[in-house]
Order: structure tokens, then C-alpha cells, then sequence
């Protein structure tokens, strides 16, 4: 055994030293890229590229340069011009959270292995409980992502609603749920893991305003019931990920109740709307959810992943994993809440809760209430950009921070629109100057841009219609 080798491995001053000059670089970094001090949001490589670059590293790279070359050869989420996908740029002190997470390493999963982080995530779930209107029989937790915390949701509303012993017997019945078509693929995916395949997924069409059809409910209820589907559980999206369109909670809520389903609220993204006193009432109805997920590294600027799961009544967030179907909890104690391992998806799982109580803690929940309002603000902001330009066009107007949009040069058809959209996407990733994303919603091609970053302001989202019209001059001049 080389012991040498390890005595360096866990040198303290070696640690200190390399992160010290780690910050450094972070810092200079952060103070870049926040202030656009270089150009790009994103220093694109093909991916055979990339990988021909790291090979080349591994072998006859400078350790020294280890750390700035990953940090080179990244998305810079920072940058201002940076509003393509739905991650936070995380609050610089909750790198450090996560450095303590890194080196400390509590597991969370048992008491012992986490006192802290237990005790400090039923502080923030509470937190989060009341915000949303909850009342003191809430309860919930952290876990790793939105996907997983979904998943985790629905297997909650499976044992809740049904009386089937499925945990323990399987699936011998079919059964269903009830989601808008535009719902997160996350959500079809974690019914297909639960076996309910692609005939128990209901999918509800949508408005043209791309919400949930809810005059379809009814209908589509009975429709699968006929088909000898039992349905336990709707979905709503707070917003859906494509169009940042909020689906109506309220009126979910009322079908669920009516029909003694389980009411699930994805709000990974917009969840943290309920912090926002300007748009809380995008979420509104969220307080009759059974179950609702919330992201902190989505708008509420933590690092990925760490998700929040809220349920109505503890003692579902208690026995989505528990053997015993008839599982309660004893009168009005939060029995064994310092294990959060039994209610979690995870064995191990990373302390992320430090991350919440710290913001909370350093900065008040107004951080949060001025991250998601201001970034809110500018997807109202871009979208009155786009209707004052005569070649662009909304696919929607916006009721969060994503905006759907294209650009329209007169006289080419559907098709061909479609096309230079793509065109212009690519050479804007390809460029580098700003990096957005896109979709397509109905057979049409879509720029997309999510504003996540608050120093991005209106003379950026300027600068990008700009240079789209200058993209799209030299596509077409290209002869397209
Ligand atoms: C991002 C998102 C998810 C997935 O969350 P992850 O944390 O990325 O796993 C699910 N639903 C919606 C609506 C989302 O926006």
C-alpha cells in the first residue's frame, strides 16, 4: 500500500492551498462573466472536439491548469447573455454550502450520519409549507431533482388513494393518471417506471393558450374509466417547461376533489412563485395540491441538484416507502423525522439543505421574492421587445421568464421558417455570444429563451434581437 501516495491525498495544506487559488480563479471567473467583461456565454465545441481536447489533457496536460480548463471549456451560466435552460446561476455562497456538503460529507439518510442537515431541512421544509398555505399536518423533504421528486410524488398518490396492496402485491389492475400534454417528459417517464405504460397515461390536450384543456377532464376521466382504467392521481404544471404557461390550479384542484384523486403540482420551475408577492398568484390553487415539487436550483439560485417535496398530510411524505400499507403516524408527532432517508427515494444523499438555510438565513426569504420577480419582470420585458419589432413574433405571451418566439422574414413560407429559425439557432450556439435554446410547438419552430441570470437586462435582450436579424440576413444571403 502506497501511504505516501494517501498522506498527500489528504494533505490540509494542500487542500488550503489549492483552495485558496480556486476561489481566486472562481472569483475573477464570477466577476467576468456577471459583468460581461469577455464575450461569450458559451465557448462551443463539437463534441469530438471536446473529447479529442480532454484526451490530449489526460496525457500531457498541466495539472495546473486542471480546474481553469473545465471552467474554460463550460457553459457560463453567469453571463447575461446566457438564457437558455432552466438553472440557476447559484448564489456564490452556496458554492461554499456545497464545498462543506463536499468535504463533510453526512450522508442525511440516518440521524446519525446527518444531525445537522436534518435538523436544518425540517426548518426549511417548514418554511416552504407555510409559504405555499400548507398547515402544520405538511410536512415533506429534500431530494436530488425534480424528475426524482416527481416520481417520488406519484408513488405517494399510488399508495395513498388506492386501496391495492401494490407496494407489495405489483400491478394487477390498470391504472392511470391525468397529465396536460404538455407536461415535462419527466412525468410520462416516471408513470412508465411505475408500469402504467403508455395507455395509462392520460394525456390531456391543451388550449390554444397552452394550458391544460380542464373542460376535458370530465370527459376523458370517464373515457378511461370505460377502458377499465383506474385513474389515481392529475398533474398540473406550474408552468410547463416549454412555453413557461401556468396550468389552472384551481380548477384541477376541484376535479381531483370531486373525484377523490390525488392532486400533484409540478412546480420545479415556477414553484418558487410562491416567495414572488408580484406573481404568487401564478400558483394560485397550489395550497390544495396533495403533493408539490419545487426545484432550488432552478429559481431560487442553489447549485443542482436539490429539490423540495411538500405534501398536504405527513403522513403520505411517511409511507410512499414503508411496507406496511396501513403505515400511520402516532398522534400528531412528526415520528422519526430526523431519518429522512425513510421517506426519500436516496439512501445517501448530499446536505443540501445547508444551501436553503443558509440564503434564508444570510439573506431572508426577499431573496427569493426578488429573484423570481425580477426575472418574471423580463420575460414581460422581452416579450414587449418582440411585439415592437415587425419581424418577430411570440408563440405566446409570456406568464414567467421563458418566451417562446421566431423570427419571420416576409414571404417564406411555414417550412421554410421553420428552417432559418433552426439556422439561426445553431449559428447562435455555434457564435457564442449568447447561448438560448428552442422548441417546437405545433409544427412550429421556436427560439426559446428562459431569463435566469438578474443582471440580464433589457439592452442585452436588445443586443440578441439584434444580432438575430444579422444571423438571419446572412442565412438567407447564403442562399438557403
Ligand atoms: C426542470 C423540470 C423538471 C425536471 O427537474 P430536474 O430537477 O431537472 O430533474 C420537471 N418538471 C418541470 C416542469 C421542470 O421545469
Amino acid at each position: 500500500m502506497n501511504n505516501e501516495l494517501l498522506k498527500q491525498v489528504y494533505n490540509p495544506s494542500h487542500f488550503k492551498n489549492n483552495g485558496h487559488l480556486l476561489i481566486d480563479q472562481l472569483a475573477t471567473h464570477l466577476d467576468d462573466k456577471l459583468h460581461k467583461k469577455s464575450r461569450n456565454a458559451i465557448p462551443w465545441n463539437e463534441p469530438d472536439q471536446e473529447l479529442q481536447f480532454w484526451r490530449e489533457f489526460f496525457i500531457h496536460g498541466d495539472k495546473n491548469d486542471l480546474f481553469k480548463e473545465i471552467t474554460n471549456h463550460t457553459t457560463h451560466i453567469h453571463h447575461p447573455h446566457y438564457i437558455g435552460h432552466q438553472v440557476s446561476p447559484p448564489a456564490p455562497i452556496t458554492a461554499l454550502t456545497g464545498m462543506i456538503s463536499s468535504l463533510l460529507n453526512n450522508g442525511t439518510a440516518v440521524y446519525e450520519m446527518g444531525m445537522a442537515s436534518n435538523a436544518i431541512e425540517r426548518i426549511v421544509i417548514d418554511i416552504i409549507c407555510d409559504k405555499i398555505g400548507y398547515n402544520t399536518n405538511s410536512s415533506g423533504f429534500l431530494t436530488s431533482g425534480g424528475t426524482l421528486a416527481n416520481l417520488t410524488a406519484l408513488l405517494s398518490a399510488r399508495k395513498a388513494i388506492l386501496k391495492q396492496d401494490i407496494w407489495n402485491n405489483g400491478n394487477q389492475t390498470q391504472l392511470g393518471i391525468m397529465v396536460s400534454a404538455e407536461a415535462h417528459y419527466c412525468v410520462d417517464r416516471a408513470a412508465r417506471i411505475m408500469g402504467l405504460g403508455e395507455q395509462g397515461i392520460i394525456k390531456i390536450p391543451v388550449t390554444k393558450e397552452f394550458r391544460m384543456n380542464t373542460d376535458l377532464l370530465k370527459l376523458k376521466f370517464k373515457e378511461a374509466k370505460e377502458k377499465g382504467i383506474e385513474i389515481f392521481a392529475i398533474v398540473g404544471s406550474a408552468p410547463s417547461t416549454a412555453t413557461g404557461i401556468f396550468d389552472d390550479l384551481t380548477a384541477i384542484s376541484s376535479f381531483a376533489k370531486e373525484h377523490d384523486i390525488w392532486f400533484h403540482v409540478d412546480g420545479a420551475h415556477g414553484g418558487a412563485g410562491i416567495f414572488s408577492k408580484k406573481y404568487k398568484y401564478t400558483v394560485k390553487g397550489i395550497e390544495n395540491a396533495d403533493s408539490v415539487v419545487i426545484d432550488g436550483h432552478k429559481m431560487m439560485m442553489m447549485p443542482a441538484l436539490t429539490t423540495a417535496l411538500l405534501f398536504k398530510n405527513e403522513v403520505h411524505a411517511k409511507t410512499t416507502f414503508s411496507q406496511k400499507a396501513d403505515y400511520l403516524l402516532s398522534d400528531s408527532e412528526h415520528e422519526d423525522w430526523y431519518n429522512s432517508g425513510k421517506r426519500t427515494f436516496e439512501c445517501t444523499k448530499n446536505m443540501m439543505s445547508i444551501h436553503w438555510f443558509t440564503l434564508l438565513k444570510l439573506y431572508g426569504e426577499e431573496v427569493f421574492d426578488a429573484n423570481v420577480t425580477s426575472l418574471y419582470d423580463m420575460g414581460a420585458v422581452f416579450s414587449k421587445l418582440i411585439e415592437g419589432e415587425p419581424n418577430f413574433e411570440l408563440a405566446l405571451k409570456p406568464m414567467s421568464n421563458i418566451v417562446c418566439f421566431r423570427y419571420c422574414e416576409p414571404g417564406l413560407n411555414t417550412e421554410n421558417l421553420n428552417e432559418l429559425n433552426v439556422k439561426i439557432r445553431q449559428a447562435l450556439l455555434h457564435d457564442g455570444e449568447f447561448y438560448i435554446v428552442q422548441t417546437k410547438l405545433n409544427g412550429i419552430q421556436y427560439m426559446r429563451i428562459t431569463v435566469m441570470n438578474p443582471f440580464t437586462k433589457t439592452v442585452h435582450l436588445q443586443q440578441l434581437l439584434n444580432k438575430i436579424k444579422i444571423e438571419s440576413k446572412d442565412i438567407l444571403s447564403n442562399g438557403q
